[in-house]
């Protein structure tokens, strides 16, 4: 089916549904896209306790509130559509799925990112098995068991404290001796007697037979390898782009995370990207709200240029 907006929005996470809100309101045919239902990464996350306004919420729960928002604006949701074809270059802007042919005159483009894998023998093999990229989805079937998570950011301290209530013992082993996830939350790992660190370690190699049954480890500073029976691996070691479709049509840096300026604009006229997609210094809930929002208004002004007819001297 042929559809024709004003804005597309790639991507209904907070920075997509942030934008929708904006985009509708300021009277711009607005849609948004995404390969899944409405709501990104944060369906994913149990808690979080950093979005103003929400001492405590659910991932699931405050994107439930996001998308309300954005419907009551009149924004046109087109999930579970994966994106075969796009061109950013052509007035209008062209985007195909499997189902429909869209023309947009603006798009902006918030597709979030995805975690990074270890790659390393086992990984692949043992996905499902004893190898989850979400506490979240996965950690009920880890009740009494022992489990590990690697990294040493915001995801990896807070996930492996969710995983406590579950896992009897957690380790979390991390390739430095410090690490870069907010104090707070290191406070609580710290605090949390279920959970071991290992640090200055690297997973080699993740083992086992039907299921995983433990990692060979070695210690980066003495180089010495060591086998830590677990039950299960989840690592939580950054996040990379979802930007495999736009096939090099748009600046990125050498992560892939898209190129934008102050009002979100990328290196293509009426084209923006927001949100953990972009080249940002903090990846948050709010600041890809924020983005959002920025995004969708510069959006709405680049429409006012294109409807402004050239006088004639
Ligand atoms: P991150 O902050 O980039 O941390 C990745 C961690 O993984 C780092 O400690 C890094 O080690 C380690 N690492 C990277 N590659 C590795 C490898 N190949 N092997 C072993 N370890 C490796 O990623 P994140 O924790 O996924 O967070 C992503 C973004 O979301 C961040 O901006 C974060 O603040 C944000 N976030 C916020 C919240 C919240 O505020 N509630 C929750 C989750 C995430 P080094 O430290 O040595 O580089």
């Amino acid at each position: 089916m042929n559809k024709s907006f004003d804005t597309v929005i790639l991507g209904g996470g907070p920075a997509g549904l942030s934008a929708a809100i904006y985009s509708c309101r300021g009277a711009c045919s607005t849609a948004v896209i995404d390969t899944c239902i409405m709501g990104g990464q944060p369906t994913n996350y149990l808690e979080l306790e950093n979005y103003p306004g929400f001492s405590k919420i659910g991932g699931f729960e405050l994107m439930e509130k996001f998308e309300a928002h954005a419907n009551m604006f009149g924004v046109q949701q087109l999930a579970m559509q994966e994106i075969e074809f796009i061109d950013l270059k052509s007035t209008p802007k062209i985007i195909k799925t499997k189902e429909h042919t869209i023309e947009a005159k603006t798009v902006i483009i918030a597709t979030g990112a995805k975690p990074m894998k270890l790659n390393i023998p086992g990984e692949n093999e043992f996905i499902g098995r004893g190898v989850s990229y979400c506490a979240v989805c996965d950690a009920a079937f880890y009740k009494d068991k022992v489990v590990s998570v690697v990294g040493g950011g915001n995801s990896a301290l807070e996930e492996a404290n969710y995983l406590t209530r579950f896992a009897k013992k957690v380790y979390l082993i991390h390739r430095r001796d410090s690490f870069r996830a907010d104090k707070i939350v290191q406070e609580r790992v710290l605090a949390n007697p279920k959970i071991e660190l290992i640090c200055d370690t690297i997973v080699e190699k993740i083992m086992g037979q039907e299921l995983v049954n433990g990692l060979m480890l070695k210690n980066v500073k003495t180089e010495a390898i060591s086998v830590l029976p677990v039950d299960g691996i989840f690592p939580y070691i950054g996040i990379t782009p979802n930007v495999e479709y736009i096939s090099g049509q748009l600046n990125q840096d050498a992560g892939g995370f898209i190129l934008t300026d102050e009002t979100m604009q990328t290196s293509l006229n009426g084209v923006f990207a927001v949100g953990d997609v972009r080249k940002t210094p903090l990846r948050q809930v709010i600041t890809a709200a924020a983005d959002g929002a920025v995004g969708a208004v510069y959006a709405a002004k680049y429409l006012e240029t294109l409807s402004q007819v050239p006088q004639e001297v």
